[in-house]
């Protein structure tokens, strides 16, 4: 599978979090602020405006994820331009925009994108060892494996 990941410590990071999810968000955020604000951020526009507002982190803000903001991300993914994705969806809810959920899910499986869908997956991929790594080399030791 292709590891496109950027040669640099300064991941791209897309952030989203439905409404319900926003407060695990920017606690999540808040918890890991000094290490998030090394890193490029990017995020859906209610996500982002509130990320930036409460936190005070610099995001990239792209549109709201009901009108597009989520295939936005989709897009970025795919011309290899993010490197991890952190997308607190809400499992007890549905969306009217459900299918662009699915589709930036499914869109980041097909690239291997790193993909946290719950505090404790973003806890594990923000303090992992590979986040420093040249990935050329860690991915050359893991095929030689
Ligand atoms: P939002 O979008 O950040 O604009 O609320 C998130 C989403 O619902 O996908």
């Amino acid at each position: 599978m292709e590891n496109r990941m950027q040669f640099s410590e300064n991941r791209r990071i897309a952030l989203v979090a439905h409404d319900n999810m926003k407060k695990d968000l920017i606690e999540w955020a808040a918890f890991n602020k000094v290490l998030l604000q090394k890193h490029f951020l990017y995020a859906t526009g209610t996500t982002g405006k509130i990320l930036s507002s409460a936190v005070g982190l610099g995001i990239n803000c792209l549109r709201s994820g009901p009108l597009g903001g989520d295939q936005q991300i989709g897009a970025k993914i795919v011309e290899g331009d993010i490197d991890i994705l952190i997308f607190f969806w809400d499992p007890l809810e549905p969306h009217p925009h459900d299918v662009d959920v699915k589709a930036l899910l499914r869109i980041a499986v097909v690239y291997n994108v790193p993909t946290a869908c719950n505090r404790t997956t973003a806890d594990f991929i923000i303090s992992s060892p590979l986040m420093d790594a040249d990935d050329t080399k860690l991915f050359n030791e893991v095929l030689k494996n």
